[in-house]
């Protein structure tokens, strides 16, 4: 595990929707190079965390911070994003009628309003990258193919590829494996896995085998809180859990 302490802090976050509290007193720490899964039940508040981070919701109290120089809550979107925190929604969406190639090429533009020249001459340092990206996400084969005619799976590896192109430090990826098929879960598995050392990744996950197959540490989310944290053994053996889950 290659790790070199915290690249992500919530210190006592709290969110509220018409005085509804959807983050209630949050304290989360994602170390450099970690893979984190966040579970918990329906409601209980990992969207509201991820558009936090993101900095699409502003807490109402608490500090995030982004290693020890960003105070996240100082900054807008676009430039959260151009520290290196790339997020990834359920949904796949790569361009279908571009190939996977050009989607890759069209990802290295940093703000994606902005689109560059397609045919405009690529520097080696681009074509590299992409090589390098294809090889990660498993489509060096398909690289000339247009996204359409992809599988789900391989939409999903394409867009995290895409969000690999800008090196981010930080991905966040929302329920990765909605809707895979079992083949395409562990090649997954295995993306992900990859990826943390190189970079720290934030998965939510509704999937307990999959969560299990990744996870190192999981952190189990209850009305806005830390409920859990440890192992998926520690956190699946833990009352409190077994309660909120039974109760669902
Ligand atoms: P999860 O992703 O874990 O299912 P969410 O973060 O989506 O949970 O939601 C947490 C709680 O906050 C839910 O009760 C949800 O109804 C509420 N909530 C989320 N976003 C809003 C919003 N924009 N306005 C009002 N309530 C919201």
């Amino acid at each position: 595990d290659v790790r070199h302490g915290p690249i992500l802090y919530l210190e006592d976050v709290t969110v509220s929707f018409d005085g509804f509290k959807a983050i209630n007193n949050l304290n989360l720490t994602i170390d450099d190079g970690e893979l984190r899964c966040i579970i918990g039940p329906n409601g209980a508040g990992k969207t509201t965390m991820m558009d936090i981070i993101t900095g699409k919701t502003r807490p109402d109290v608490g500090s995030v911070w982004f290693g020890s120089r960003h105070n996240l809550l100082t900054m807008n979107e676009p430039d959260i994003a151009s520290l290196g925190i790339g997020r990834k929604f359920q949904k796949p969406t790569v361009f279908e009628a571009l190939t996977v190639f050009e989607n890759l090429e069209l990802a290295m533009a940093a703000d994606k309003r902005v689109l560059p020249t397609l045919t405009a001459r690529m520097n080696g340092e681009t074509k590299d990258r992409i090589e390098e990206v294809l090889g990660t996400i498993g489509l060096t084969e398909l690289r000339n193919r247009e996204a359409g005619i992809l599988s789900h799976g391989q939409k999903q590896w394409l867009e995290i590829g895409m969000l690999l192109m800008q090196k981010p430090r930080l991905l966040l990826v929302d329920e990765p494996v909605a809707g895979m098929t079992e083949q395409e879960m562990e090649r997954t598995a295995e993306l992900l896995t990859s990826l943390a050392g190189k970079q720290s990744v934030v998965v939510v996950e509704h999937d307990m085998g999959f969560v299990r197959s990744i996870a190192r540490t999981v952190t189990v989310l209850h009305q806005g809180s830390v409920l859990a944290e440890g192992s998926m053994d520690q956190v699946s053996n833990d009352p409190k859990v077994i309660e909120v889950y039974l109760g669902e």
